[in-house]
C-alpha cells in the first residue's frame, strides 16, 4: 500500500476523511509511489478556519517581519535546492536539469517576495484640498487560494503563495493531485523558516475540493493555473461569488523561422521549445511557421536532432535527455494525437512511439515527434497535445504565418526567429499573444514581469508574478485627513 498524503492544516499534517485517491506514480518507471486523497468540504473547511484563524495577527504583522519569513524560506530553499530537484524528477519524471530550473524559478519568486517592503509603499499628496492630505496604502485581501497544475510542482505554487503571503494575507494550496509531494516539502521548509501556524495550508484532492474551494465564503481570492476549460469555469464561477480570480489556461505556442534566420541556432531553441519537459509546458512551442525556402532546411535539422534525443528514465541519477509524460493517461491522449495526424494528412517524419528508451523500464514514454506539411484546421494545429509533438507549417512570407499565428484562440507565446530586425518588431506589435520571444525559444517571463497571456489562454484582470501578482494580493485604502493648524501658519514661506 502506498503513503496517502496528510494536509497541512494548522501547522500540522493530518489525515484527510476520504475514501477516494488519486495515484502518485514515479513515472520513469510506472510504478505508483503516493496517493493524494479527495480532501473535499470537510477538508477545505478545517483549511479555511485555520487560515481565518491566523489571518488577524499575521495581517497585523510589520511587513519587514513578513518578508524576513521569506528570506529564511529563500535560504532555506537553496539549502535543499537538490533534494528538492531530486523530488520533482521522481513525482513528475522531468529531467534533473529541468527540475533544477523549476526550483529556480520558484526561488526567484521567493526573492522577489523579500522586496514587499519597498514594493508594497503607498502614496501620499499632502494638502490635496485646504487641510486636508491623502494617502493610498495597500492591505491584504484576506484568505487566499491556490489551485496549480501538474507540470511545474514547485515553480507554479511558487508563483502564488509567497507574494499571498508577504503581503499579509494567508493561504491554501490545492496542489494538482498527481504531484503532492513537492508541496509539501514546500510547506515544511516554510514552517522551519519560522511561518505561524495556519498563514499556509495545504489540501490535497481535486474537482470536488476545488469547489468547496470556490465555493466558500471566507475565501476572497483564487489564483488558478491549469488547463482551459477550467480556468474559465473556476474565473466564471468564482467572481460569480464576489471573489477576486486569476485564472492562467492552456496554450498553442507559435514559432516562425524566417528565411534569414540562424537555422542552427533556431533548431536548438526548438527543440528545447517543443520537446523540453516532454511538451509538457504552458509555453512549449507546438507549431512551426517555415516561411519560404527555411522549411526544407529547418525539417532537416529539427528530424536530426529530434532522432539523437534520448528518451528514458530520468530518477536515480539517470542521464536522458528527455523523460517520460506524467501518466498513462497522458500517454493515451498524446499517441491519439499522433494517429489523429495522419488521418488529418499530415506527414509525420518522427514518430515518437518507436523510441526505444534508455533502460527498460515500464515507463510512460513518448519521444519527440514531428509532423510536417500541417495545414490550416488541422486539429494537430490548432488544438493543445501537451507533448512532445511539433507540427511545422511550410507558410508563404510573414504576414500569412502572423495571420495562421493569430487564427489560435490562445495567447501565451509567440517566437520569430530572424536577423531582421523590421520583421521582428511587425511580429512583435502585430502577434496577438501576451509573450514574445525574438531569437528566443521559450519567452516565459522571469519573477519580476507579468505571466501576459492573452484571450482563452487567461481569465482575470492581474496576472501572476511581477507588479500584477501584488496588485492581486493587495487592495487599496484611501485615507483622507483633515488636520485644521490652529496657528494658521504659512510654513517656509
Ligand atoms: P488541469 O486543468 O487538469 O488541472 C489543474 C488543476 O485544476 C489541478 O489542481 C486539478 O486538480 C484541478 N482540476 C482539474 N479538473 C478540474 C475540474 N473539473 N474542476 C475543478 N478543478 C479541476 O491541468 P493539468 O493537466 O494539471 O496541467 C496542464 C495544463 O495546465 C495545460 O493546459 C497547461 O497549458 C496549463 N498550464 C498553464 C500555465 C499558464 O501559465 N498559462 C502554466 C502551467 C500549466
Amino acid at each position: 500500500m502506498s503513503a496517502t498524503c496528510q494536509n497541512l492544516i494548522g501547522g500540522a499534517l493530518i489525515d484527510a476523511a476520504s475514501n477516494q485517491f488519486t495515484p502518485v506514480y514515479n513515472p520513469s518507471r510506472g510504478e505508483i509511489i503516493a496517493q493524494a486523497p479527495e480532501s473535499g468540504i470537510e477538508g477545505v473547511e478545517q483549511a479555511v478556519r485555520a487560515a481565518q484563524g491566523a489571518l488577524p495577527a499575521w495581517a497585523e504583522t510589520p511587513v519587514v517581519e513578513r518578508a524576513r519569513v521569506m528570506l529564511r524560506f529563500a535560504n532555506l530553499l537553496e539549502e535543499n535546492f537538490e533534494a528538492l530537484a531530486r523530488l520533482i524528477t521522481r513525482e513528475h519524471g522531468k529531467t534533473i536539469d529541468e527540475a533544477r530550473g523549476d526550483v529556480r524559478r520558484g526561488i526567484e519568486m521567493v526573492e522577489m517576495a523579500c522586496g514587499a517592503p519597498s514594493i508594497l509603499m503607498g502614496q501620499t499628496l499632502d494638502n490635496i484640498a485646504r487641510g486636508i492630505d491623502g494617502k493610498v496604502e495597500r492591505h491584504p485581501v484576506g484568505v487566499c487560494a491556490g489551485i496549480t497544475p501538474f507540470n511545474f510542482p514547485a515553480m507554479v505554487p511558487l508563483w502564488m503563495f509567497p507574494i499571498a503571503i508577504v503581503c499579509g494575507n494567508t493561504f491554501i494550496l490545492k496542489p494538482s493531485p498527481k504531484v503532492p509531494l513537492t508541496p509539501l516539502r514546500l510547506g515544511e521548509l516554510l514552517s522551519k523558516a519560522g511561518l505561524p501556524d495556519g498563514v499556509f495550508n495545504i489540501v490535497h484532492g481535486g474537482a470536488g475540493t476545488v469547489d468547496a474551494l470556490l465555493k466558500h465564503p471566507e475565501v476572497a481570492a483564487i489564483s488558478f493555473v491549469g488547463s482551459t476549460p477550467v480556468a474559465k469555469y473556476i474565473y466564471e464561477t468564482g467572481t460569480a461569488r464576489g471573489k477576486r480570480v486569476q485564472a492562467a489556461g492552456g496554450a498553442k505556442n507559435f514559432m516562425l523561422i524566417m528565411p534569414d534566420a540562424d537555422y542552427d541556432a533556431a533548431t536548438s531553441q526548438i527543440t528545447g521549445a517543443a520537446f523540453g519537459c516532454s511538451g509538457q509546458r504552458c509555453m512549449a512551442g507546438s507549431v512551426a511557421l517555415a516561411v519560404g525556402k527555411a522549411a526544407d532546411p529547418m525539417i532537416e535539422r529539427l528530424k536530426h536532432a529530434a532522432g539523437s534525443m534520448r528518451v528514458g528514465p530520468t530518477d536515480e541519477g539517470a542521464s536522458s535527455d528527455m523523460g517520460p509524460v506524467i501518466d498513462p493517461a497522458a500517454l493515451d491522449r498524446i499517441e491519439s494525437y499522433i494517429k489523429l495526424g495522419l488521418q488529418e494528412g499530415a506527414t509525420l517524419t518522427t514518430d515518437g512511439r518507436d523510441i526505444d528508451p534508455t533502460e527498460p523500464s515500464n515507463g510512460f514514454f513518448v519521444g519527440p515527434t514531428i509532423f510536417d506539411r500541417v495545414t490550416d484546421g488541422m486539429r494537430i494545429a490548432c488544438e493543445e497535445i501537451f507533448g512532445p509533438v511539433l507540427s511545422v507549417m511550410r507558410m508563404e512570407d510573414l504576414d500569412s504565418a502572423i495571420a495562421e499565428a493569430n487564427r489560435s484562440p490562445y495567447g501565451n507565446g509567440a517566437v520569430i526567429f530572424t536577423r531582421d530586425g523590421g520583421a521582428a518588431r511587425a511580429f512583435a506589435r502585430h502577434v496577438n499573444c501576451g509573450m514574445i520571444g525574438i531569437n528566443v525559444g521559450v519567452p516565459a517571463p522571469m519573477a519580476v514581469f507579468p505571466f501576459t497571456g492573452w484571450n482563452q489562454s487567461f481569465f482575470g484582470d492581474l496576472h501572476i508574478q511581477g507588479n500584477e501578482g501584488f496588485q492581486f494580493y493587495t487592495r487599496n485604502k484611501v485615507t483622507l485627513s483633515r488636520w485644521n493648524d490652529p496657528g494658521k501658519r504659512v510654513l517656509g514661506w
